[in-house]
């Protein structure tokens, strides 16, 4: 017998449930479970994502599709009382997709499919509406040619506005049945004329040729770029939904809607929404008419928008998760569309989940699951300073929370162009799909038309960024390339800034704030941190980012980066004078300029860090960074250093290398020059003690950079011994330290076991570790690594996601060759991986003992190693039936 292929819902006769989203995607398993609970839902059915996989794996539909088609659709044809392609009242269909996990706006939907000229008549009659039958007709030909035969929706759009001027009118409710049919005729001949065929008049032709679009955007470029953006495998496939028509568009007694059963934008547990009366659902979705806020449903049709609050309790309680509704009214009767899980701002993610465990509904775990460590990002990023002079040119709807600030450009290519190089702010009429591509690389997005669930509002809160939606006030001037709003045109190039979180569209470029963290992330950060086993460290190299960190949770320095204190001020002059030093008495006098600056840095750091331990790495970059660049720079030097300019000019080109990555750098520079090594462990180690008596716990762990053999770790090692037992004498005290290395050459991975006896820790430097391992320059990989994640040869790029395979089995290699030596051997990672959640859930299974992030990126590594604690959880054996334990134990002996 054929696999089942199709699942029916609605009706009393509901075939699939919640459980089942692999096979029916989410929209299908979402009606069938909502048809199951007492959801009023129009009946249809569900051509499974099986189906999908093996017509493109084939290029053909299994044995029995047809048949099982054809048996659903009478089925619902006695369910609904209505005929397909014929009858008194002709049955009419939407065609959606809807794979296992939500990709908005990405795929197609075909609705009031089964018109032609036979049932739009048989409509007309029914409906006793002749113009809505037209309406829907003429909507039905524009979205089936575009979706299905390739004529693109603007054609339409144009003959619809020389409709309109021939007739003196602006809306299209103004046209009559009569103008509709004859534009039906118009579209009709539009596409005789594009496809060199007929409009398919037979509703069965229809039907499977809408079947056939849908599989076929599952290939789409915008739909795979969705899915490799968002981590969704191409793999999965899509489901079709046919489900009977409903209709929005019936009279003032009915309308259509999208209702978020909490304010996806702040959390606050209200049903939240836009509404259309007289409308059909893409009315509100394309943004084309401004809708009414859902509040204004309960004056317009009450009882259906009390039907509405009940049902969206009622789904909210089932499924114990904020949920994204779409529903229609059709002449008072309240239907639901569908169900899914909310998506939401980093903001909403958090408010949801606290209130909903003091609620009950959910557990604190289940809470800190609920919040994709990603999403933090949004409630960690720069706001508008509030004292900032801002020049507002319009105010429109919040629609994606966060400030943007970004070179204005029009067009989603250019966009694509220049956002990898510079901060652009997109701007446009409205978004479709087709401008995802631009979305993605700008900072916020702008447009002037559409509401809160328009696409550019949901895409742009998908993707954490900033939007300001529907700025009806801005005249776009698209030829000219420039807007105009409040009295000032701006071109493209010029810089705006976007208050996601008011809705402002502001001036040029402005001054942002810090974002204090509410008491519900706190709540939910100290929930992740009963739950995680890394520590989580912070990347800081000054004492305020060391106090901003510690705010947001670090429980430590992991890499204090020391070169970066040296461009301070003028203190490069005296850099530059040590490196450059002919003789050692030269040098000497150099470094000890920079010895005090040094250790005023470390006590400040010290003191941020109080009971917390700080390693800090000891000079790494290549010389050359510093060295003075072109003669203006060597010329100034030498006046300050008393120096003649061409001898140090050929100083400097001494020290010029063709490959400096792979040059003179990191514990190399202290090998060839010891007095470094020896005046920055002084700075450290007299720092550490003058802290120490002011009553501050100090921690210092020292860290050795770009180590390739255990002989060089052992040799700097010494100096900063010798260095710490002469600062103890010196001073009469004593402060306990660690010295370690930095594992970031692939030697030093292999050969880990033989460092490891010299080392009190290890911290992995990925960034240098994924550049030496893959042979790729950190520098100039961006040239052409975007065009390798694209073309799918790397699945990320290396340098932001640690690539597991490689760079991660060096990783966990040192990491099990040094404990093999020194069992309680420290381990840490410090390249930008330790803020990366997929790379943090690596670092986890591993075994390290800390991860080390940015500040702002701290709490989303205790987000995320709390979630890589409770996938632990999750795949422990212990929930194994005691039958299957038996099994076990019996196989064991
Ligand atoms: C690293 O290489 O991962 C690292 C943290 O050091 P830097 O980025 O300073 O080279
Ligand atoms: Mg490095």
């Amino acid at each position: 017998m054929a696999d089942r292929y199709v699942y029916f819902f609605g009706a009393g006769e509901t075939e699939g449930s919640r459980d089942m989203k692999d096979l029916l995607g989410g929209k299908g398993a979402g009606l069938a479970e909502m048809a199951r609970i007492g959801v009023p839902v129009p009946p249809g059915f569900t051509i499974t994502t099986q189906v999908c996989r093996l017509y493109l794996r084939g290029g053909r539909y299994p044995d029995g599709l047809r048949e099982q088609v054809d048996a659903a659709l009478a089925r619902l044809e006695r369910a609904t009382g209505k005929q397909f392609g014929g009858g008194e009242a002709p049955l009419l269909v939407s065609v959606r997709s809807g794979a296992a996990f939500s990709m908005p706006g990405m795929m197609d939907t075909i609705l009031n499919l089964g018109l032609n000229d036979r049932t739009a008549q048989a409509l007309a009659q029914a409906s006793g509406d002749p113009r809505f039958a037209f309406d829907s007709y003429r909507r039905f030909i524009q979205m089936y040619a575009d979706v299905v035969l390739g004529v693109h929706a603007d054609q339409f759009e144009r003959l619809l506005e020389d409709a309109k001027q021939r007739r003196g009118v602006t809306l299209d409710t103004e046209l009559s049945a009569d103008d509709l049919r004859a534009l039906v005729a118009d579209f009709k001949a539009l596409v005789k004329t594009r496809t060199g065929e007929d409009f398919p008049e037979e509703p069965q032709d229809q039907l499977w040729g809408a079947i056939h679009a849908v599989f076929g955007s599952w290939d789409t470029p915008r739909a795979k770029a969705y899915r490799r953006i968002n981590n969704i495998s191409d793999d999965l496939g899509t489901a079709v939904n046919i489900c009977s028509m409903v209709f929005g568009n019936m009279g003032d007694d009915s309308g259509t809607g999208v209702a978020f059963t909490r304010d996806p934008s702040t959390g606050e547990p209200r049903l939240y929404g836009e509404f259309l009366v007289n409308a059909q659902g893409e009315d509100v979705v394309a943004g084309i008419r401004d809708p009414l806020h859902i509040d204004g449903m309960e004056q317009a049709l009450p009882s259906s928008f009390h039907e509405l609050v009940q049902a969206a309790r009622l789904l909210e309680d089932h499924y114990r998760d904020a949920q994204d509704l779409e529903f229609t009214v059709e002449k008072g009767r309240l239907y639901l569309l569908q169900t899914r899980n909310a998506k939401r701002t980093g903001r909403a993610a958090v408010r949801m989940a606290v209130e909903m465990v003091d609620e009950g509904r959910i557990t604190p775990e289940e809470a800190v699951l609920r919040v994709q460590p990603e999403q933090l990002d949004q409630l960690l990023h720069p706001m508008i300073d509030p004292g900032a002079h801002v020049q507002v040119l319009s105010t429109a709807l919040p629609a994606s929370p966060g400030a943007a600030s970004g070179r204005v450009v029009f067009n989603p290519d250019e966009a694509a162009e220049r956002g990898p190089h510079e901060p652009v702010i997109l701007v446009r009429r409205e978004t479709s799909p087709e401008d995802f591509h631009g979305m993605v690389v700008s900072q916020g997005i702008l447009t002037c038309r559409g509401g809160m669930t328009s696409h550019a509002a949901v895409v742009a809160r998908g993707m954490g960024k900033c939007c300001v939606a529907g700025a009806g006030d801005i005249v776009m001037d698209e030829a000219r390339r420039t807007f105009s709003a409040a009295g000032v045109t701006v071109r493209e190039g010029d810089w705006i800034t976007l208050d996601g979180s008011t809705g402002r569209v502001i001036l040029g470029k402005v001054p942002t704030v810090e974002p204090e963290p509410t008491p519900d992330f706190q709540r939910l950060m100290e929930w992740a941190d009963g739950f995680r086993r890394l520590r989580v460290r912070t990347n800081a190299d000054t004492p305020r980012d060391s106090e901003v960190a510690r705010r947001f949770g670090a429980e430590g320095i992991g890499l204090c980066r020391t070169e970066h204190m040296f461009f301070e001020g003028d203190r490069i002059d005296a850099v530059r004078e040590m490196i450059l030093a002919e003789t050692g008495a030269q040098r000497a006098i150099a470094v000890a300029k920079l010895l005090p600056m040094q250790r005023a840095d470390f006590e400040g750091i010290f003191r941020a860090m109080d009971g917390l331990p700080v390693t800090i790495r000891l000079l790494d970059p290549p010389l050359h960074e510093f060295l003075p660049h072109g003669p203006a720079e060597i010329r100034d030097l030498a006046r300050k250093l008393g120096q003649d300019p061409i001898r140090l000019r050929e100083q400097v080109e001494r020290h010029h290398e063709a490959n400096p990555m792979l040059g003179h750098r990191g514990c190399r520079l202290g090998i060839s020059f010891p007095d470094i090594t020896w005046m920055q462990a002084q700075a450290i180690f007299e720092a550490a003690v003058n802290v120490q008596a002011e009553g501050v716990t100090v921690c210092p762990e020292i860290m050795i950079p770009l180590v390739a053999t255990a002989e060089e770790l052992a040799r700097q090692r010494k100096i900063v011994d010798e260095v710490a037992a002469e600062v103890f004498f010196q001073c009469d005290a004593h402060v306990n330290y660690l010295v370690g290395t930095m594992i970031e050459l692939p030697r030093a991975a292999l050969t880990a076991d033989r460092i490891a006896e010299h080392a009190q820790f290890f911290s992995f430097g990925t960034n240098d570790l994924t550049q030496t391992t893959f042979g790729l320059s950190r520098d100039d990989a961006g040239r052409f690594l975007p065009e390798y994640v694209a073309s799918g040869i790397l699945p990320d790029d290396p340098f932001q996601t640690l690539d597991v395979d490689g760079v991660g089995r060096l990783v966990e290699t040192a990491s099990r060759l040094g404990r093999g030596v020194v069992p309680d051997l420290k381990l840490g990672v410090c390249g930008e991986h330790g803020g990366d959640p997929r790379s943090v859930a690596f670092f986890h299974r591993v075994g390290l003992n800390y991860v080390s992030c940015s500040p702002y990126r701290v709490p989303v590594a205790r987000l995320a190693a709390a979630h890589a604690a409770l996938a632990d959880r999750k795949t422990e054996p212990e929930a194994a039936p005691a039958v299957e334990r038996e099994a076990e134990a019996l196989a064991a002996d």
